[in-house]
C-alpha cells in the first residue's frame, strides 16, 4: 500500500528574491514573500517555492518573526519528522566524534553539540558538559517539536555511548523576544543537574584542568565553551609574565595561564559570583589566588586606573561581551573596543602580548583588525600579528551562512623600537 506523501502550505517568493534559499542559506525574511498558499500553524512545516511555484525547500514558519521561514531541507522528500530530527542530531554528533583534529571530546569534556544554522538546525543550540546536556530553543519551530528533539537526542546521544544522565533547557536568551517567545527553563529529560557541573578542559601538554559550570545559571549555557581553544594558545603565551585578563568570567583564561606558567593574572570582571567561580576554579587546580588577583570592576574603568596608578602587566587580555547586538550598534561598539585596546596597550610593558577578542557578529575580523590598529596609534605602539584566532570545530561556520561567524580575536606582541645608534 502507498500512501501519498503529505502537502505543505507554500510560501511563494518574490520575483528575483529566492537566490538566497536556492543557495542554501537558511534565513527567509517575510520581506521577500510575495503570498503565502494555505494556512500555515504558527510552526508549522511549509515549502518554500519560487515566485514560478519551483520548490526550493522545506522549512519552519513564524508569523512573528522577521524570519518567517528557516530552511532545513532542500529535499522534498525530507518530512522534518522525528526520523528527520534523528538523523540531523546523529550527523551534528557524528561530527564531534570524530577523531580527526587537535581537540578530541572527552567523556568528561564540554562540548558544543549542535551550533544551530552552522548545523543545519536553526534555532537549537546543545551543549555538553560530561554527562549532562543544555539545550537552547530559539525557534517557535524548534520550540514547539521540543519533546521529539529531547527524546531523538537521547537515542542519539545513547547511540554514540555517551548516554546523558540529564538534559537542562537553558531556553532564556532575548533572541527568543524575536519569535515571541517568552524564557523557559526546566529539566526536559532524565535527572536535574547538580549546582556544579565538573568539567576538564585540555591544558598545556594536555593535562586536564578541571572548571564548574553553573548550568542553571552560568552565561550562556554556562561555559565560554567557544573560547576553550583560544584560551590554550592565549595560555603559552602567558609562561612567566604577569597578566591582566579583562572581563574574566569564571577565570577561564587565568586558569590556563597559570598552569602554562604565568607568574601571575589578576582577574576583573562586574560579577562578584562569577569571580566567585573564578577562586573556586583556580583553587581546584591548585593555583595561586590572592583576593588582589580578583577585581570586582568595570573593566574599561579598570584599564585606565591601572594607567593611572602607573601599574603595568607583560600581557593583557580582553574578552568582552557582544558590544554590538545590531548593525546601528557597530559604531559604539568599535569605540569602546578601541578605547579598551588602546588602553590595554598603553599599560602593557614592552614585548608584552595583548590577547583581544571581540564576539560581535557585526564586527567582522577585518574591522576588529583596524580597530585595534587605529589603538596601537593612539597609544604609540607597534605591535605585530603573532596569531589570529577564531571560532573552534564545535562552533563551525557554514560558507553559506556567514552570519555564524562570531568570534574573532588576535593575539600581538609589542615590538619596542630598535635601539639606534645613538640608543
Ligand atoms: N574570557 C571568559 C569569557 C568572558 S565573557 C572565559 O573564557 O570564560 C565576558 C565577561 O565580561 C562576563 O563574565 C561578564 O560578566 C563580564 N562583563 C560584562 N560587562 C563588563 C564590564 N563592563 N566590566 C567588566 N566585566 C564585564
Amino acid at each position: 500500500m502507498t500512501t501519498n506523501p503529505p502537502s505543505y502550505p507554500q510560501v511563494r517568493l518574490k520575483h528575483g528574491r529566492d537566490k538566497a534559499a536556492r543557495n542554501r542559506h537558511p534565513w527567509v525574511f517575510s520581506g521577500a514573500i510575495e503570498r503565502i498558499e494555505g494556512e500555515p500553524a504558527p510552526g508549522a512545516a511549509v515549502d518554500v517555492v519560487t515566485s514560478r511555484g519551483d520548490f526550493i525547500a522545506r522549512g519552519l514558519f513564524n508569523p512573528a518573526s522577521q524570519i518567517a521561514v528557516r530552511l532545513h531541507a532542500w529535499d522534498p522528500s525530507e518530512h522534518l519528522d522525528d526520523a528527520y530530527w534523528r538523523r540531523a542530531l546523529a550527523c551534528a554528533i557524528a561530527a564531534r566524534c570524530d577523531p580527526g583534529g587537535d581537540d578530541p571530546w572527552l567523556p568528561t569534556g564540554g562540548r558544543r553539540l549542535v551550533n544551530a544554522e552552522s548545523d543545519g538546525l536553526p534555532g537549537l543550540v546543545v551543549d555538553a558538559y560530561g554527562e549532562w546536556v543544555v539545550l537552547q530553543a530559539l525557534t517557535l519551530g524548534i520550540d514547539v517539536r521540543k519533546a521529539a528533539i529531547v527524546a531523538a537526542l537521547v537515542d542519539v546521544l545513547a547511540a554514540a555511548g555517551r548516554a546523558p544522565a540529564g538534559i537542562y533547557e537553558r531556553s532564556d536568551v532575548d533572541v527568543r523576544a524575536k519569535e515571541a517567545l517568552a524564557p523557559t527553563v526546566g529539566v526536559r529529560y532524565g535527572e536535574a543537574p547538580p549546582d556544579r557541573v565538573v568539567i576538564d578542559e585540555p591544558g598545556p601538554a594536555d593535562q586536564a584542568l578541571r572548571f564548574e559550570v553553573d548550568v542553571r545559571a552560568g552565561h550562556k549555557t554556562g561555559f565560554y565553551l567557544d573560547q576553550r581553544l583560544n584560551r590554550r594558545r592565549v595560555a603559552a603565551w602567558c609562561r612567566g609574565r604577569t597578566v591582566l585578563n579583562v572581563f574574566s568570567y569564571t577565570g577561564g583564561f587565568a586558569v590556563q595561564a597559570l598552569a602554562a606558567g604565568a607568574r601571575r593574572v589578576v582577574n576583573v570582571d562586574t560579577s562578584e559570583a562569577v569571580l566567585d567561580g573564578a577562586r573556586r576554579n583556580l583553587e581546584a587546580n591548585g593555583l595561586a589566588c590572592e583576593p588582589a588577583d580578583l577585581v570586582e570592576a568595570d573593566g574599561f574603568s579598570h584599564l585606565r586606573r591601572c594607567r593611572a596608578l602607573g601599574e603595568s602587566f607583560d600581557a593583557v587580555i580582553l574578552d568582552p561581551p557582544k558590544l554590538a547586538a545590531s548593525a546601528g550598534q557597530v559604531e559604539r561598539a568599535a569605540r569602546a573596543y578601541k578605547d579598551a585596546n588602546r588602553v590595554a596597550l598603553q599599560i602593557l610593558r614592552p614585548g608584552g602580548i595583548l590577547a583581544t577578542f571581540s564576539c560581535s557578529g557585526r564586527v567582522s575580523a577585518d574591522l576588529f583588525q583596524k580597530i585595534v590598529f587605529a589603538a596601537a596609534v593612539d597609544a604609540g605602539r607597534d605591535p605585530q600579528i603573532v596569531a589570529r584566532l577564531g571560532q573552534p570545530p564545535d562552533h563551525p561556520v557554514r560558507l553559506g551562512f556567514p552570519e555564524g561567524e562570531y568570534l574573532t580575536g588576535l593575539i600581538c606582541r609589542d615590538t619596542p623600537p630598535v635601539a639606534g645608534a645613538g640608543g
